[in-house]
């Protein structure tokens, strides 16, 4: 069953002239595929004849399934086009369809490169064996330790930070200290979240749990959810709008929103503040790649994601998002370095995803919704 739908969903790849159709209809095909695998592999059965792509010549094209935007990824798949004559053919949709789709496909899959956000998706695409080990000593060099697989089946390829924000208006920094105070009295009716069915959400509180152990990690969210000032949000963004309307004092949130709200408008009564700068450093996370397991162009893949990690692609690929540059010798933007310096947390991301299942019980338990 899954070799039919492989083929079909190859088909249907190759079919599609446009890119632009490709991409609209992602997501409506990785539903279609994921929950209909029989209707969708019986109407298309001609098509699928002609795309067994294990008879094709090696092609100067690569394939990559992108949980990263259109609009985050388009201009550096066009340069790294133009600089290495090498194709990209991508679709983009969200991590978890993405992945229903890559295990679909099985070894006929066209696509040679996942792209993900957040290092708890990419644990889970290692746990559904859905990409391969690769060594690069260029990824090695240029990657640091610990935000990259230790086995090379995923590598950062920028860094996000999830901190505090708060009012200017109804907060003194010097409140503020770590994730774990927001848990305390102090901020009682004042805190806004996103919701924890959120994987950024997951990736913070399973660093909690790795610190501190379940039941201080449990402790903590329950102190987070006590303090709620009013219902979780669904986006980062609407956590930053309810501060500036005054629903809240105080909220954490990946940076990168904080900076599409001030391009917006430089006078936003709020401000970033860095977490746990004093213990273990602020949480930090990543967007990354790495090479699909059944990828049929696995050098041309591993072109890619060095090309990504080269200087040049390192500051299109984080400022177009104003995040930060995965390679620390690479500066961020002019808006993300007017944020200042802070420690970051180093440890390893992998433990995101070795933490998740566990982060998700105690946002349960602890009643985060
Ligand atoms: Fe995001």
């Amino acid at each position: 069953m899954s070799n039919k739908l492989n083929t079909v969903t190859t088909a249907t790849l190759k079919n599609r002239g446009l890119h632009a159709a490709r991409v609209l209809s992602s997501g409506l095909m990785s539903l279609a595929c994921a929950f209909f695998i029989m209707s969708c592999s019986q109407h298309d059965e001609e098509a699928a004849k002609v795309s067994d792509h294990s008879q094709e010549p090696k092609k100067e094209k690569i394939v990559v399934y992108s949980a990263r935007k259109e609009h985050l990824i388009k201009d550096v798949f066009d340069a790294f086009t133009s600089e290495t004559g090498i194709e990209i053919e991508y679709i983009t949709d969200k991590a978890q369809p993405l992945m229903v789709r890559l295990a679909a496909e099985g070894e006929r899959t066209p696509a040679d490169v996942f792209i993900a956000v957040d290092a708890g998706n990419l644990w889970q695409a290692v746990q559904q064996d859905l990409l391969k080990p690769v060594s690069s000593a260029t990824l090695e060099a240029r990657v640091p330790g610990h935000l990259r697989d230790p086995e090379g089946r995923w590598f950062g390829l920028s860094r996000r930070a999830r901190t505090i924000v708060y009012s200017t208006e109804r907060m003194n920094p010097a409140e503020l200290s770590t994730y774990e105070a927001l848990a305390d009295a102090p901020f009682q009716g004042r805190l806004c979240l996103r919701t924890s069915k959120k994987v950024y959400n997951q990736s913070l509180v399973a660093t909690l749990a790795a610190r501190s152990g379940t039941e201080t990690a449990e402790h903590i969210v329950k102190g987070w959810v006590k303090n709620l000032a009013t219902d979780v949000f669904s986006n980062d963004t609407a956590v930053i709008k309810a501060i500036i309307a005054g629903q809240c004092d105080v909220g954490v949130v990946n940076t990168y929103y904080f900076g599409a709200l001030l391009k917006e408008d430089p006078n936003i009564p709020v401000a970033l503040y860095w977490a746990n700068q004093s213990t273990s450093g602020t949480h930090i996370n990543i967007s990354g790649g790495g090479v699909t397991k059944h990828s049929s162009n696995t050098e041309h893949a591993v072109q890619l994601l060095e090309w990504l990690v080269s200087d040049k692609a390192q500051e299109s690929f984080a400022w177009v998002n104003q995040e930060y540059p995965v390679v620390p010798s690479v500066p961020p933007s002019e808006l993300v370095q007017s944020w200042g310096e802070f420690k970051a947390d180093q440890v390893n991301i992998s433990i995101a995803g070795e933490y998740q299942a566990e982060a998700i019980k105690i946002m349960d338990r602890a009643g985060y919704r």
